[in-house]
């Protein structure tokens, strides 16, 4: 494929912009216009003299009989550049295109008897984009002609991609592992930094020029707080590749990182992504989550947990009870004669109603383990973990005296002029319930007991049968 290339021939002066080509081109014209029937002499413009401040970057080639150019004289610069050495060359030997498309240009500038610019995308060289060169004609004391070429090297590679490695918002570091060396701190392992980019510099709190060619816990005030070390050895040790979330602490905020650590020769490569944006949509995502999932086991009206939450509940901890031979009791209950109440006093008031009955039942329980729901329309559920049936017994009759005290008005009932209600209570026992639902059912005819026989009153589940007893609160 040929080389992309182009040429000045003409008004270089007013085309080129690099000022060390204009500057040389002068020298040339000046030398030229001296004696305009002659090249510019090698002498006049040698390398050693009048072109010694290009020297580095320049190239000379003379002209053989057969038609080929010799390599006589490459600059450093250029021999770093190019990364290679062109003296004693000749062109032939070179690359078969780039010999091919510099022989032209020697050609012509020879036989046009002057100098011309030249844009060329590199050829076989890995670190260079494109050159930028001036091709001149000049001729030595023996009458050969010699071509002398300055190069410039307009966009390394290096460079560019130094360019890109610092526009990326990733922070990006290459370590190189050195083993083996011992330092002032002991055995401690080094690391030496062979690339960073400067969005590192900036996480790790220093400038880039502290960091190539450093070791990194010296360069990086932040490298032991990164905590990175550990993985960058195993990923050198295993050649596997180490990906993982970060937290760093700066200025008192809380930053995340997705890691990337990948081994690269006899080191490692990482590549540090910010994602604390993400990181505090997903946290408020889970805190959404989590109000959803409070919402879905709550009770809307009364804030107590729902039926879902008790079926959830009450099976967990039926489980636990078997599993640990704990007691387990179940209280039940209903409030009397609602729908005369919803009746007289219409279902707003209702409302309010069950929210305080609520209220007391949440009020009366202690234990952190204990729970309240609303089982259904009027009806509440506790879950007493650790407590017998005597416990629950207990802990309803304090449930009677605060709704007592409450006195919540009902001028329906027939019990007086207060809210009452009816419960059902039962130790869970795994002979006779052979699943929570079994001893909610027993609960359940407790309840049912305590309603038939007059409402206000507690069914006891006991082994032999239910008792019910009576309130001693009913005359209030
Ligand atoms: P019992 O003493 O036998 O329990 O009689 P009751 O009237 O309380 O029982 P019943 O099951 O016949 O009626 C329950 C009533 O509870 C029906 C309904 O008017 C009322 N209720 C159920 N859920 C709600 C609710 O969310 N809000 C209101 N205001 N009333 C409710
Ligand atoms: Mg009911
Ligand atoms: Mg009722």
């Amino acid at each position: 494929m040929a080389i992309w290339h182009k040429q000045v021939w003409s008004s270089i002066d007013t085309a080129v912009d690099n000022p060390d080509v204009l500057a040389l081109h002068r020298l040339w014209l000046r030398q030229q216009s001296a004696q305009p029937q002659r090249l510019p002499s090698l002498a006049s413009l040698s390398l050693e003299g009048a072109l010694a401040p290009f020297a580095a970057r320049m190239t000379a080639y003379e002209a053989l009989p057969d038609g080929d150019y010799l390599g006589r004289f490459c600059g450093e610069q250029f021999r770093h550049d190019a990364r290679g050495d062109t003296t004693g060359q000749r062109l032939s030997q070179q690359d078969p295109t780039l010999a091919a498309f510099q022989r032209d240009q020697f050609d012509q500038v020879a036989a046009r008897r002057q100098p011309v610019y030249v844009l060329h995308a590199s050829h076989t060289n890995p670190w260079v984009l494109t050159w930028e060169r001036l091709v001149m004609p000049v001729q030595a004391d023996d009458g050969r002609i010699w071509i002398l070429v300055f190069n410039d090297p307009l966009e390394s590679r290096t460079r560019l991609l130094e360019t890109v490695l610092d526009s990326a918002s990733d922070a990006i570091l290459t370590l190189r592992s050195l083993r083996g060396v011992r330092h002032d701190q002991g055995e401690r392992h080094h690391w030496l930094i062979t690339v960073a980019n400067r969005a590192f510099a900036r996480l790790g709190g220093c400038t880039l020029s502290d960091l190539r060619g450093h070791l990194v816990h010296e360069a990086v005030p932040l490298w032991d707080q990164l905590g990175l070390e550990d993985d960058c050895h195993e990923v050198v040790q295993t050649r596997q590749p180490c990906r993982r979330e970060l937290q760093h602490l700066q200025g008192g905020q809380a930053q995340w990182f997705s890691v990337h650590i990948d081994p690269l020769l006899d080191g490692c490569v990482l590549r540090l992504t910010d994602i604390t944006a993400s990181k505090d949509k997903e946290r408020a995502l889970l805190a959404d989550n989590e109000e959803l999932r409070q919402l879905a086991w709550r009770d809307g009206l009364t804030g107590l947990l729902n039926r879902r939450a008790l079926d959830v509940i009450l099976e967990r901890e039926v489980a636990r009870s078997l599993r640990l031979s704990e007691p387990l009791a179940l209280v039940m209950c209903d409030i009397d004669h609602f729908k005369a109440f919803n009746d007289f006093y219409g279902h707003l008031i209702g409302d309010d109603c069950l929210r305080e009955v609520g209220q007391v039942l949440g009020g009366v329980i202690q234990r952190a383990t204990d729970m309240v729901a609303r089982y259904g329309g009027e009806e509440f559920t506790l879950v007493l973990p650790n407590t017998r049936l005597a416990g629950g017994l207990d802990l309803v009759q304090r449930i009677q005296q605060a709704l007592h005290d409450r006195g919540l008005p009902d001028a329906t009932s027939p019990n007086g002029k207060l809210l009452t209600l009816s419960f059902g209570v039962a130790e869970f026992d795994p002979r006779r319930d052979p699943s929570a639902h079994a001893f909610m059912e027993r609960a359940d005819g407790a309840l049912y007991r305590a309603k038939h026989q007059g409402r206000n009153r507690v069914g006891l589940a006991h082994p032999q049968g239910i008792e019910v007893l009576e309130s001693t609160l009913t005359a209030a």
